[in-house]
């Protein structure tokens, strides 16, 4: 079978990274195209990355030469989908005229997220929202698909088995997240080890607006609301990669610990049904340490060998007396690959798998 041709968009960056070591021997794609920004086109990715994973930078990569983050560039390559890990600033413009030229365009950056046909995909959560995808073919060649928040991703995963068993009327959040999460330069050493930083730029108002349309419904051409209260505090801590949340929630129905436990260990869907290569086993591992998860130790989580990394880990479900049917528990979700670019692959990969691409 010939592979799908691929290109990469801010190839380089923290998120662009783990594209390239999680592609290397894929199944069902090859790269074709590495992009950046102006400074870094012409030299060989192994001189403009400032490569920070402990697996070796893939050889075959390292040799490719750095193209212009447009079309024409990547169109030459030969690529036919192009993932997007640019800052958000250029990703709105870029990623429109890659789809207008026909590319498909799997993003990971904000700019499109909340557009009326876009959808904002977590292949396990809401598959059917690819539906949407059909009103944007009636206007450009190509289409986009968006992968949300690192933050919501783990938030989204642990509550779709909840949303649908029980109901859920009310959910809090207080995150601890990843320096990762902010890009290579993003926090600098001085301002945060001893430390954290209690704010980050627009995440609370993004994890409530993609959670809501996430676990809502797509009906008629339309996105609907999911009609949960949402509230959430976001803090930047001294962890390399993998945000913990505390999550707090009111269900519709009562429910005890050991029933949502239940819950998310048996939750499976369309990525599993489809035995997609970066599908983990299990979306969702609970874990019963009293101390477990943390992001040491549990970050990689998640079977076969290409889903590490995709799996959510949640450990510490138990009711909370203060709120009416009241359930609390911490979740893992490592940012850089379920929170970006493995859930893109894994967003590429359906697309394939039900034949869109
Ligand atoms: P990053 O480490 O700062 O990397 C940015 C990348 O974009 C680099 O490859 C850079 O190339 C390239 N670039 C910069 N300006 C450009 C331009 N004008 N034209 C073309 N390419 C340009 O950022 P990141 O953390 O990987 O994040 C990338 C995107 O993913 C952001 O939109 C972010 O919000 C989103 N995201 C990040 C995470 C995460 O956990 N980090 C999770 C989900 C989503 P040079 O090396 O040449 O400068």
């Amino acid at each position: 079978m010939a592979k799908i041709k691929i290109g990469i968009l801010g190839s380089t960056g923290s998120v662009g990274q783990r594209y390239v070591n999680m592609l290397r021997d894929h199944p069902w794609f090859e790269v074709v195209a590495l992009s950046a920004s102006e400074a870094s086109v012409g030299k060989k990715y192994r001189d403009a990355a400032k490569w920070v994973l402990d697996k070796e930078m893939p050889e075959e990569m390292a040799e490719m030469r750095i193209v212009k983050a447009i079309p024409h560039a990547i169109k030459a390559a030969g690529a036919e989908v192009v993932f997007s890990a640019l800052p958000s600033e250029v990703a709105r413009r870029t990623e429109l005229e890659m789809a207008e030229e026909g590319l498909f365009v799997v993003a990971d950056t904000s700019a499109h997220r909340m557009d009326p046909d876009v959808p904002l995909l977590i292949p396990e959560v809401n598959f059917e929202h690819l539906a949407a995808i059909e009103a944007q073919r009636k206007k450009r060649s190509g289409f986009i698909v968006t992968g949300p928040n690192c933050t919501t991703i783990g938030l989204a995963m642990t509550l779709k088995p909840i949303q649908t068993e029980f109901g859920l009327r009310r959910v809090l959040v207080s995150t601890m997240q990843a320096l990762s999460g902010a890009g290579f330069f993003g926090v600098p050493s001085m301002a945060i080890l001893d430390n954290l930083i209690p704010y980050i730029k627009n995440e609370e108002e993004k994890v409530a607006s993609e959670l809501l349309k996430i676990l809502g419904s797509f009906r008629d051409g339309c996105f609907e609301n999911a009609s949960i209260k949402i509230g959430a505090s976001c803090h930047r801590v001294c962890v390399l990669d993998g945000h913990t949340e505390a999550v707090f929630l009111e269900t519709e129905k009562a429910t005890s610990p050991d029933e949502v436990a239940k819950c998310m260990s048996d939750f499976s869907s369309e990525p599993q049904r489809l035995r997609l290569p970066s599908a983990p086993d299990h979306p969702i591992i609970v874990r019963n340490e009293p101390d477990r998860p943390q992001p040491r130790l549990d970050r990689l989580s998640g079977t076969p060998e290409r889903a590490k990394g995709m799996a959510t880990v949640v450990g510490r479900i138990r009711k909370e007396s203060a709120l009416d049917n009241g359930i609390k528990y911490v979740l893992l979700s490592h940012n850089t690959i379920r929170g970006a670019a493995g859930n893109a692959i894994l967003i590429a990969e359906c697309l394939k798998g039900k034949g869109i691409i």
